[in-house]
């Protein structure tokens, strides 16, 4: 509703509602319930009077008509949604040992790799991946092949300094895939990382169907994980199209992953693929995308999808421990292609 009043909107207050629809994805509880318990709206991040005028009129009187979103909008939870999921299932979300996408200050993150690490460590994370862009998206800061062999050192230290606590930092890399679906790193390079997610930045508007690209990607032999599949972005890119149900189904055959991206604007595979995905029996990755440390707080989003799909609990990669999640990308890696 928020994202609607902004189009409809002049001015400075066409910045006001668009602030206020991000900023509504995080807002802890859902407004509805904040106004019936006689609280102001204005306690939500993102709210002024003017704001909080306009959500209680809308609460008061809910104008039904105008509430199904348009395609660039369906399908996201917001925070409040992904918690109200979670509670009434606690053991789903103790599962979880870790996130496998995240960005630092070797790419186009704020934190450093130890900072990432306590914040996993706060978490009680058993492992983390760092996942900074590769040398093909340059805009991101993607790292070369040198960088890579450099933030190995980091990553060494920071893991004596966490060991004492439990977390491992994990190596990877987001590689960027081209619409070919083959990545830009040395294969060498590659083979020394733990794993690789392989991602699509490009050629991301295109209407005609994208199956192809997703097969060759998913055979690519380098890549374990493939990262936000659609490249959805709300309220600017609808994603890619393809014949999921084909798509999911090389994935299980080939045993690799497909992630939920649960940075909040991507939600990426959404709740209707994720459906498609269990019937096929595909591993799914949770990975928050963070790009600062308490960005990790977005797993919510991408563990409240997966429940809510009904993935079983043995298909998320996230769920095994490290040596199991090893032993999944060694066996991977010695497949023929
Ligand atoms: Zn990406």
């Amino acid at each position: 509703m928020l994202s609607r009043k902004a189009e409809s909107s002049e001015g400075i207050l066409i910045r006001a509602f668009r602030r206020a629809a991000r900023s509504a994805f995080l807002w802890p509880e859902q407004a509805a319930d904040l106004a019936a318990s006689g609280r102001p709206l204005t306690e939500l991040h993102g709210v002024g009077p003017f704001i909080a005028e306009q959500l209680r009129a809308w609460i008061e009187k809910p104008p039904f008509d105008e509430m199904k979103p348009p395609p660039l909008r369906r399908d996201f939870l917001t925070r409040a949604d992904a918690r109200a999921i979670l509670v009434k299932n606690p053991e789903w979300s103790e599962r979880l040992r870790g996130d496998l996408q995240m960005h630092t200050q070797w790419s186009d993150g704020s934190a450093s790799i130890l900072e990432m690490a306590q914040a996993a460590k706060e978490r009680g994370y058993e492992y983390i991946a760092i996942t900074d862009h590769s040398k093909g998206l340059k805009i991101a800061g993607g790292i070369d092949e040198k960088a890579l062999a450099r933030q190995a050192l980091e990553i060494a230290e920071a893991n004596a300094a966490m060991r004492q606590h439990g977390v491992t930092v994990l190596r990877s890399i987001e590689m960027n895939l081209n619409p070919r679906g083959e990545g830009d790193m040395d294969r060498k390079s590659l083979a020394r990382l733990d794993f690789v997610l392989g991602g699509f930045h490009s050629a991301l508007r295109t209407k005609e169907d994208q199956t192809e690209r997703y097969l060759a990607a998913l055979r690519n032999p380098d890549v374990q994980i493939l990262g936000h599949p659609r490249g959805r972005v709300y309220n600017y890119r609808i994603g890619l199209k393809a014949d999921w149900t084909r798509v999911f189904a090389e994935a299980a055959r080939l045993d690799k992953a497909v992630e939920i991206d649960s940075y909040p604007d991507r939600q990426d595979l959404n709740l209707s693929l994720l459906k498609v995905a269990r019937k096929a029996g595909v591993r799914i990755s949770l990975g928050t995308d963070s790009h600062h440390a308490h960005q990790l707080d977005f797993i919510e989003l991408g563990l409240a999808a997966a429940l809510k799909a009904r993935i079983p609990a043995d298909r998320i990669v996230n769920f095994m421990d490290l040596a199991a999640l090893k032993l999944w990308v060694r066996k991977l890696r010695r497949r023929p292609a």
